[in-house]
């Protein structure tokens, strides 16, 4: 299946420059030129000698090809090379949403712009019958001019006319909704409950309970209700209701990522070239903690 999605050239010979710039469970990440353009592009080479690695290759290769949207990082290529797959992909180079939120305290209105940006990829996704299934901070990927997009299709289900729901326990443990951790069928919603998780990491630093095993995680998550924020009362009404609607446990009261976009916290957010004093800052932070 992988060798007829790849393409048969030489990457080698394609770009040049190669740098890393990351390293995730299944390989690392580069940057590199395109020599024919001069354009940056980013390269993820993935160690194929597990079987079950190929098969989430497959998966983040068809999702990223398929659906192409302003935010959804962009597939450009895949090749095989020895016994890696190098998936080619837009550079993002302002870094993830976890190392501004790591970095950085977010106002509001900034969380605003990241959420309205985000529900756009997840909409587009949903109304494809797309559930992403690991929307954490870590898959949310920033340009430099503000650009905000969903990265890290490996886990993603395509949902069909025959199999509506999903029933299989995959995702980030503190993400994670409650309809997963009590293996009912589950739909699209479950990304809206991860992007709520998502929004307090924006506001707190970290999502609930990070101290916690994640068998306790899993227990609270399914019979504990909404998450509290730890100082509600420093956060803004519309911002409240906002992650109140994200995180209805009840996955028929949670809304779908077209209502939240209508949502007034989302509807007063900013143009995402707001964003780019936060992530400059954030990169700052990270290259003076180098030198
Ligand atoms: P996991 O493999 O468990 O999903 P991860 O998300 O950290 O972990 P990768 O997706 O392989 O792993 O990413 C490794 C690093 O490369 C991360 O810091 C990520 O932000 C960065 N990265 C991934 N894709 C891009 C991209 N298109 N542009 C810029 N940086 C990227």
């Amino acid at each position: 299946m992988l060798r007829m999605l790849v393409n048969k050239g030489d990457p080698e010979a394609k770009y040049t420059d190669l740098d890393i710039i990351g390293k995730g469970g299944f390989g690392t990440v580069c940057t590199a030129v395109e020599t024919a353009t001069g354009e940056e592009v980013a390269i993820k080479k993935i160690s194929l000698l597990q079987e079950r690695i190929n098969e989430l290759c497959v998966k983040e290769i068809q999702v990223m090809r398929d659906n192409k949207n302003v935010n959804l990082v962009s597939y450009i290529d895949c090749y095989l090379v020895h016994e890696e797959l190098w998936l080619v992909m837009e550079y993002m180079d302002g870094g993830s949403l976890h190392d501004v939120i790591r970095e950085t305290r977010m106002a509001e209105g900034e969380i605003a712009v990241v959420s309205r940006e985000c529900l756009q990829g997840l909409d587009f996704l949903h109304s494809h019958q797309v559930i992403h299934r690991d929307i954490k901070s870590h898959n949310i990927l920033l340009r430099l001019d503000g650009s905000v997009k969903l990265a890290d299709f490996g886990l993603a289900a395509q949902l069909t006319a025959e199999q509506s729901k999903r029933r299989s326990a995959v995702g980030t443990t503190y993400w994670m909704a409650p309809e997963i951790f009590t293996r009912k069928p589950y739909g699209p919603k479950v990304d809206i409950w991860s992007f709520g998780i998502v929004g307090i990491e924006m506001v707190e630093g970290a999502p609930p309970y990070l101290m916690k095993t994640s068998r306790t995680v899993g227990q609270l998550i399914s019979t504990g209700g909404t998450p509290k924020l730890q100082n509600p009362r420093q956060q803004s009404p519309w911002l409240r209701d906002f992650l109140r609607c994200c995180l209805q446990t009840d996955e028929d009261r949670r809304w779908c990522a077209q209502e939240l976009l209508q949502h007034p916290f989302v509807t007063s957010a900013k143009p995402t070239s707001s964003l780019t004093p936060l992530i400059v800052a954030a990169q700052q932070f990270m290259a003076d903690r180098r030198y």
